[in-house]
């Protein structure tokens, strides 16, 4: 494994780590915890030491938690997660999230604390208002939290305001080949390795459209440059040719992305890519950007819908039907929607309730977008043609 040091503190830190978000889950929607326990004890084996969670990731740090203390782990990893800080409305919620947080991982203390994605300085300075900051100092004073950082979903604007607002250890920012000029973007990764701080990159393959969804001119664009490489080799490489990305962060759920991440992340030195290596991904941005009308995740943060909406389903086949072709697209937004169930949601369920657009962090006006969806994909005939095809099939 590569390590790259975290410049505040001396720690060598796996430049591949491990984004418990997505990991595997079952038929019920539950984390699969027999295979998530596999997954995280082969990452530690491959020399994986960074594992990030969050308090919002449903079940996610009870798992993580017990995994860690099953398997006597707690010594030989640094744990990240993350305070829910919009959840805070009064100074005693830090101590009963912080408390809950450390009973779910099983764990006195946080070798990397995030503030859970401030995106603007207004954020930041409401949770100062109800004594953040003394609440951090008693913390770093306890032993409790190691370093203290924030994630960041906010606009390229804003980011150096946040890297202002305080005397932060580290941050956390979505940056990939795509995402050069978005949120905190390259200039928001330069500045804040300017400043001395380790950054922890999330989404370096946008939440895998850059891996198995590529579009096919742009996969062939890749492998002509390079057969041996993967889509998802080339993503990580771009990342980890920036020496200011201390940690990249991969959702992998899968034990054979976590063998291709981790040897990948073994040669991925940072100025290890080619000129005509960055040539290629400059001519697959140019293809992807004509392709990705929406620029979903799928990190499901805005689900569930109260209507059963799939929305990041709709989105990902919306974007399909033009990568890869509009029946495609129809074809997935059927299946996304359980067309052929007794109990369709189709896009044009939605009441524009709002409950989901503002925890997007991808800023995606959700209920203006599932019209979209709905104009490209369900036309007038599909649900009632569906509903009589679906009894026929009963
Ligand atoms: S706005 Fe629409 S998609 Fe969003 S939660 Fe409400 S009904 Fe669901
Ligand atoms: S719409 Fe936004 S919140 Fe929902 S899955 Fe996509 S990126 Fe995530």
């Amino acid at each position: 494994m590569q390590y790259r040091v975290d410049p505040r503190n001396g720690n060598r830190l796996s430049a591949l780590g491990f984004g418990c978000m997505r990991f595997p889950s079952n038929a019920l929607g539950r984390i699969d915890l027999p295979a998530a326990e596999a997954l995280v004890l082969d990452a530690v084996e491959r020399g994986i030491n960074y594992f990030d969670t969050a308090y919002l990731y449903r079940g996610n740090e009870e798992a993580l938690g017990a995994i860690i203390a099953d398997n006597h782990l707690r010594d030989r990893l640094y744990l990240a997660t993350k305070l829910p800080h919009a959840n805070c409305q009064t100074p005693e919620d830090f101590d009963r999230y912080f408390a809950e947080q450390k009973r779910r991982l099983r764990t006195e203390r946080f070798d990397y604390y995030l503030i859970h994605n401030i995106s603007n300085s207004d954020q930041w300075k409401r949770l100062v208002d109800l004594g953040i900051e003394q609440w951090i100092a008693d913390k770093k004073g306890s032993g409790e939290i190691r370093s203290i950082g924030f994630s960041y979903h906010g606009s390229h604007g804003d980011f150096a305001n946040v890297v202002d607002a305080y005397d932060w250890d580290f941050c956390q920012i979505q940056y990939n080949y795509v995402n050069v000029n978005y949120q905190a973007g390259r200039a928001g990764l330069e500045l804040a390795a300017s400043r001395g701080m380790p950054v922890v990159v999330m989404e370096p393959l946008l939440g895998g459209k850059l891996a198995d969804k590529l579009p096919k001119r742009a996969v062939e664009v890749l492998d002509r440059a390079r057969t041996e490489r993967t889509p998802a080799a080339w993503g990580l490489r771009w990342v980890w040719n920036h020496p200011e990305a201390t940690v990249v962060l991969s959702g992998m759920n899968e034990a054979a992305q976590l063998e291709e991440n981790a040897s990948v992340a073994e040669r991925a030195l940072p100025g290890s890519l080619a000129p005509d290596d960055l040539a290629a991904i400059d001519e697959v941005v140019r293809i992807f950007n004509e392709t990705d009308k929406v620029s979903c995740t799928g990190c499901n943060y805005c689900m569930p819908c109260p209507k059963g909406i799939n929305i990041p389903g709709c989105f990902a086949a919306y974007n399909s039907s033009y990568a890869l072709g509009w029946y495609e697209g129809v074809k997935q937004y059927v299946l996304s929607a359980g067309a052929m169930s007794n109990d369709p949601r189709y896009a044009s369920a939605c009441v524009a309730c709002g409950a989901c657009a503002q925890h997007c962090p991808q800023h995606i006006p959700i209920p203006e977008t599932l019209k979209d969806v709905r104009r490209r994909l369900q036309p007038a005939i599909l649900p009632p043609a569906l509903r009589i095809a679906s009894r026929f099939m009963r």
